[in-house]
């Protein structure tokens, strides 16, 4: 049998899970931005029942001026329709204003979500890129239709705005029901008539709940345009930026890439009059949206016509008149927008799926609790012990049976041809993967059972794509914005940067990159990658691994670098990764990578003895290739 869960289409959510989305969103919410929810509220409810007041204050005022007049009345009922009126005027701006200011938090850290869940990703969910796909989706939503977490917060002040304004309107309509027509009417008695009362409410749910439905079937083509709204808006996204990215000026003028991102922004634009959306506007959107209007006129028309009958027939005053009327046409708009925020959150519960596909994504990495210890001697001991790694998905082994030893004080160099596994053995050394086979030892502890960070505090990388970012050299040294400046200076002259310190304009607060200050300074390739060395010998950490850390140097760097570098690294343990081998002969230890194993290790002297082994060739080669 069918169940009725399977007729549901995948761009469309049912009520359970639209208010259990949204509920889950909400915690989200009061979890970054405590206080957003109750300024929200205040503000909703009293802007919304605050029009109710002056409403009754009004009719009271018109009943009184077309009736009994009595100055006494009058005076008290204006009184309090301007004491009203001026305090929820100042209270309804003071509630405003905080609101904005808790939106305006609430927008901020919506991000801190998204930025707190990518980091604390498990490395490898990071490295597929399947994070990045959803994030880039769930950015997409919030671009074209403010879908997602963006629109939460609209939804919930129209719920609350909708709510308190339905049950003002009811209060004040109550009486209109209540207040019979008196037998002096003649045949107007009629409208006492419970049948009355019953078409009323019966028009009134009609109009009420059919503008809605009307709205939401005309929002509804908006799910329906979401996955070619996404890739038009991924398009957009990557390419109208294309022309104004300045790394590219040199490849557009060569190759004319603006033409080919013109085509695509022209044709996945689906706005554009020709588009989809343009078309549903001008038919089936239009359509459904002048019904609703059409439906709600026809209520206020009618609601129209039983209170001026009643009115007339003597049931209440002149003034009542505007407060039926006005009430009767709050409560159908009131209950039009409850239905109608009902029917925008169905339509976000879609866009929610992908924040929560996101938001939900395990950690599968085993996170253990023991500390490091921080020892003081420095006495640190890591082993590899028979350790086999392959990515995911991958078929073959990037590390297989790997066994190595490296005690605190040594240098070791890791040596081999580009994709023999010497960065994967890095990775799995920083616990970014875990081995699927054999286990990663400090201290005769498994990797696994230590705390995180704490394990990583012992480790300073300076990565082959290490990244800098816009921002004083000194806070990009240091990973801080407060540092011990002797420190970091210290550091880049260790680094080799001492020179160009010198003359940069303001030391270690020269702003690096022009993306912020037009008198940003920019490093070549080599200076950077000398701040990321400096960068990983202020962490001060007992290991400092430097994979290709002089990939990008000119020959004289890399000599100037390395003959420094038992002097720079002092009693830390270092380790070298590279294909030069010239950079690597003074370590202590030397292991060869080859297709993902360790074939051979010794120092530069017994390694080159085996004059069978892929030491001694490699050598050989680049001794050739280096005295020409
Ligand atoms: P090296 O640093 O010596 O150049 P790597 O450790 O980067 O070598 O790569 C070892 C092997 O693992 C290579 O075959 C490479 O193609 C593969 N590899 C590296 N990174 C990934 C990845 N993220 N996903 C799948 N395979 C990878």
């Amino acid at each position: 049998m069918k169940k009725k869960s399977d007729n549901i289409r995948e761009d469309q959510a049912t009520l359970r899970e639209t208010l259990q989305s949204h509920y889950r969103a909400c915690q989200e919410m009061r979890r970054y931005c405590p206080g957003v929810f109750l300024s929200t509220a205040l503000h909703s409810a009293i802007s919304a029942l605050a029009p109710c007041v002056n409403v009754y204050l009004a009719a009271r005022i018109i009943n009184e001026l077309a009736g009994q007049k009595r100055r006494e009345v009058l005076g008290a009922l204006v009184l309090a329709a301007l004491g009203s009126a001026v305090a929820l005027t100042v209270l309804t701006g003071l509630l405003l204003r905080l609101k904005e200011y808790m939106y305006s938090k609430w927008d901020a850290r919506k991000e801190h979500i998204f930025a707190d869940k990518m980091l604390s990703l498990d490395f490898v969910d990071v490295d597929t890129g399947r994070s990045h796909d959803l994030l880039s989706q769930i950015r997409q939503n919030r671009n074209w239709g403010n879908w997602g977490l963006q629109v939460l917060i609209s939804c919930f002040a129209d719920l609350i705005r909708g709510l308190a304004g339905a049950l003002g309107a009811m209060a004040l309509t109550i009486s209109l029901f209540t207040m019979p027509v008196p037998e002096s009417a003649g045949r107007f008695t009629v409208l006492n008539h419970p049948a009355f009362l019953l078409g009323l409410i019966v028009i009134l749910s009609l109009a009420t709940g059919l503008g809605p439905v009307c709205h939401n079937k005309a929002e509804g083509y908006w799910t329906r345009f979401a996955e070619q709204a996404k890739l038009g808006n991924r398009i957009y996204g990557a390419f109208l930026g294309l022309f104004i990215d300045r790394s590219r000026a040199m490849d557009q003028r060569m190759y004319n890439q603006q033409i080919i991102a013109r085509h695509y922004l022209e044709s996945e634009n689906g706005y554009k009059s020709t588009g989809p959306m343009a078309a549903w506007g001008r038919g089936p959107i239009g359509a459904w949206e002048m019904l609703g209007a059409s439906i709600s006129a026809v209520m206020t028309g009618a609601v129209y016509v039983f209170v001026c009958l009643k009115a007339w027939a003597g049931a209440f005053g002149v003034g009542s008149v505007t407060q039926y009327v006005g009430a009767v046409t709050a409560l159908a708009q009131n209950i039009s927008l409850l239905i109608q925020t009902m029917g925008t959150m169905k339509a976000n519960t879609v866009f929610l799926r992908t924040t929560y596909a996101f938001l939900d994504i395990p950690g599968a990495m085993y996170q253990g609790s023991l500390s490091t210890e921080k020892r003081a001697d420095r006495e640190y001991e890591v082993e590899f012990k028979d350790v086999s790694f392959r990515y995911p998905g991958s078929e073959s082994w990037a590390l297989r049976h790997v066994n190595m030893k490296f005690k605190v004080g040594r240098k070791m160099a890791v040596v081999g041809e580009n994709g023999s596994g010497k960065t994967t053995f890095i990775k799995l050394l920083c616990r970014l993967y875990d081995p699927q086979e054999g286990e990663i030892l400090l201290n005769g502890i498994d990797i696994r059972k230590y705390d995180y960070r704490d394990y990583m505090d012992i480790f300073a990388v300076v990565f082959q794509d290490f990244q800098l970012i816009a921002q004083p050299l000194g806070e990009n040294v240091a990973g801080s914005r407060e540092y011990d400046r002797d420190r970091a200076e210290k550091a880049l002259i260790d680094a080799g940067f001492g020179e160009r310190l010198a003359a940069m304009p303001h030391g270690l607060d020269t702003m690096l990159y022009k993306d912020f200050l037009e008198d940003g300074v920019e490093v070549s390739g080599g200076e950077a990658q000398k701040i990321a060395i400096a960068r990983a010998l202020y962490r001060n950490a007992p290991f400092i691994i430097l994979d290709e850390p002089t990939a990008a140097l000119d020959p004289v760097a890399e000599a100037e670098i390395y003959s420094k570098f038992n002097d720079i690294v002092g009693d830390k343990t270092a380790i070298y990764i590279s294909h030069r081998l010239s950079s690597c002969k003074f370590c202590d230890e030397i292991s060869v990578f080859h297709q993902g194993q360790v074939i051979q290790q010794g120092s530069h002297e017994e390694l080159l003895t085996d004059e069978e082994g892929k030491y001694y060739a490699f050598w050989n080669a680049q001794a050739r290739y280096y005295t020409g």
